[in-house]
Order: structure tokens, then C-alpha cells, then sequence
């Protein structure tokens, strides 16, 4: 028996959400009386993950692993965790994590559940808590199967960095290229922003900025605060934001620790993929906007104001 972890990693640079999971499967681990291991696959990043609380760390590499494939590497993580007594893993609810999970859980004929935010309860079965209907309600699953794959949503746990180190071992698993059904022949990579679903403060604006011309405002304090962008539907319906920071129902959900809205009228699809962040404020000229009912800060006024000045005082305080 073992609580296997996938630690992800992008071109050798673990994701921090790598290491919300390495702690959520060590404390898992511990209420269950058994070890917790990282699994690392392809070029890992530097640190080490018993920092972290991986008792073990494990290594898979080669060829087929140079670039993410998903079946390449749920198989290999299911190798591994067969291996090693694995009957409980545990995977970062990233992109990357979202596309093996539900591989990872047929190979290894385990119970899958998603979107998990909270550690399981372990007194009485097992169950978990997670999000359901567009995070709009909390739903406990109890699981009744030996084998388990969880996904955790990224900047659901705290991270423990009380460990000690442990020295990463190569894991062999017998996945050959012929057995990969799909090659990525080439992929585009954003580069120089900080992922939507990984970013701990995300400045987000909506048709209240009227047009794409005004959006320096949203850049430059994203960029003073080290946030990333966000915006709302009909913001990349109409081709002023790309598609890809478009967040709620039918978009990105997201968890950051602060989510500034600005010109957004806080409608329920769009409250659907952010409505779990941990602080939200709220800049509307209408003080009557939905939004405000959900923000725990609100400014009521102008953005084409109210953004500069923020910037100008954080620039301050930063100075
Ligand atoms: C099936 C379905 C799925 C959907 N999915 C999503 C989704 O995933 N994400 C999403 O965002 N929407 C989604 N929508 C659309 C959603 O219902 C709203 O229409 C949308 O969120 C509104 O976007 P908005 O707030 O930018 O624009 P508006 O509704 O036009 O609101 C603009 C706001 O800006 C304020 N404002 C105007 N000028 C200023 C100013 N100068 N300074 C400050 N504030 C100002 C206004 O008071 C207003 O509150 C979906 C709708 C449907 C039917």
C-alpha cells in the first residue's frame, strides 16, 4: 500500500501546484499509515520533493517522455504505481493532470474523482470533498474501491515544506513509442505569462473596458503585481482578449488567492469559474452589480480611474 504522486513538471521546472499535491498525498499518506512517493516523468525540475513530504521520489525518463503525451505517461505512472503497491494516486487537477487521470484510473480499474479541494476523510471509509455544478455546491464522495485516482485543484492545499530530502531514484516501465497511438508533431507555447491556473493573483476585466485598446490598464497592473489576465466572454467573443483567458462556466475556472474584477457585471456563468477564489474585488460603476454580492472587496467606480490608481500605488509600494 502506497500514496503514489504525480509531481508535473514543465521542460525541468516543477509546477507549485506539484507541490500542493506532494503534501496532499504525504498527509493522506500519514492517515492511512503507509509512504507517499513522487513520481517525477521526463525532465524534472531541481528541487527536491521530500521537502515537500515524498518519503520516496522516483524518476521515469527516456526518449518517449521528451515531450507530454498522455497515454505515454499514464502509462507510465500506472506502471510505476502498480510497482510500487500505488493504490491511491494522486494528480494536480492542471491540463496536463485533467488528460491522464482518467487513464491513469482505467489502468489501474480505480474509482476517479475530480476536483478535489479538501484532504479526505479517512475516519469512517474514505471520502472526499469536491466541487460540483460549476463549483456552485460542495459534494463529499465516499469511495468505495481499493484503488483511488484523485485530482486536486491547484491552490486548493497548503503546502508543507518541512521535509527532508530524499534521493530521486530512476524508476524503468517498459512504455515504448510503438505503443503510443498519437505523436505531437509540434506544439505552440505561450511564453512570458503566468498560467491562468496556476496563478496565485489574476486581473481580469469585461465589456466595461469597451474596447481592446484600454486593456494596458489590466497589463501594466498585472504586470506591476505579477498577476496574470483574465477576462469574461463576451471580452474574447469579441476578439478583444484571446480565447485562452476567457474564465467561468464555459471557460477557464480558476482558484487564485486575489481575483480584481473590473467592469465585470458578476453574472452567474461567469461566477461559475471564479466564484472560489479566495479574495475577490470588485470595481463597478453600478453599485447595484451582481458582482458585488460575491466580492469580499468592492469598489464602487470608475476602472478607467480606479486601475491607474491602483497601479500608481502599488508602484509606490513597490518602489
Ligand atoms: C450558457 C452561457 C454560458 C456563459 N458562460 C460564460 C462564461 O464562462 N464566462 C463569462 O464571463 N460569461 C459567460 N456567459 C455570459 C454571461 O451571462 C454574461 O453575459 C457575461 O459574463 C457578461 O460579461 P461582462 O460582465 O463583461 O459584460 P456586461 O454584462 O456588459 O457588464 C459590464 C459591466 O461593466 C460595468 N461597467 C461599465 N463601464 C464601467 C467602467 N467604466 N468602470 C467599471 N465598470 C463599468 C457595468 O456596470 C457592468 O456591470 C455565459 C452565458 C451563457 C448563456
Amino acid at each position: 500500500m502506497a500514496v503514489i504522486v504525480f509531481a508535473e513538471s514543465d521542460n525541468g521546472v516543477y509546477k507549485k501546484s506539484s507541490f500542493e499535491a506532494v503534501t496532499y498525498g504525504k498527509d493522506l499518506a500519514t492517515k492511512l499509515s503507509t509512504e507517499c512517493i513522487a513520481v517525477s516523468i521526463g525532465n524534472k525540475g531541481p528541487e527536491n520533493l521530500g521537502t515537500y513530504g515524498a518519503d520516496k521520489e522516483l524518476n521515469v525518463s527516456g526518449d518517449v517522455f521528451t515531450t507530454f503525451n498522455p497515454q505515454a505517461y499514464a502509462k507510465a505512472l500506472s506502471e510505476v504505481a502498480q510497482a510500487n503497491g500505488g493504490d491511491t494516486i494522486v494528480i494536480s487537477q492542471t491540463y496536463t493532470g485533467k488528460s491522464i487521470a482518467p487513464l491513469v484510473a482505467v489502468k489501474n480499474e480505480a474509482a476517479l474523482v475530480t476536483g478535489v479541494v479538501d484532504m479526505a476523510n479517512t475516519d469512517s471509509g474514505f471520502t472526499v470533498k469536491k466541487t460540483s455544478f460549476s463549483s456552485k455546491a460542495m459534494a463529499h464522495i465516499s469511495i468505495n474501491n481499493d484503488k483511488k485516482v484523485l485530482t486536486i485543484i491547484p491552490n486548493s492545499y497548503k503546502i508543507n515544506s518541512d521535509g527532508s530530502d530524499v534521493s530521486a531514484e530512476a524508476a524503468s516501465v517498459s512504455v515504448t513509442s510503438d505503443a503510443i497511438n498519437t505523436t505531437i508533431v509540434s506544439t505552440n507555447k505561450e511564453t512570458g505569462k503566468i498560467p491562468l491556473t496556476e496563478a496565485e493573483l489574476v486581473i481580469s476585466a469585461g465589456r466595461g473596458l469597451k474596447g481592446p485598446e484600454n486593456w494596458h490598464m489590466v497589463e501594466d497592473l498585472a504586470n506591476a503585481l505579477g498577476a496574470a489576465t483574465a477576462c469574461s466572454k463576451p471580452v474574447s467573443d469579441m476578439g478583444w482578449r484571446p480565447h485562452s483567458e476567457h474564465v467561468g462556466q464555459t471557460g477557464i475556472t480558476i482558484k487564485p488567492n486575489l481575483y480584481i474584477a473590473a467592469g465585470i457585471s458578476g453574472a452567474i456563468q461567469h461566477l461559475a469559474g471564479v466564484g472560489s477564489s479566495k479574495v475577490i474585488c470588485v470595481i463597478n460603476t453600478d453599485p447595484e452589480a451582481p458582482f458585488f454580492k460575491a466580492a469580499d472587496y468592492g469598489i464602487v467606480g470608475d476602472a478607467f480611474m480606479v486601475l491607474p490608481k491602483l497601479l500608481k500605488r502599488v508602484n509606490e509600494l513597490k518602489g
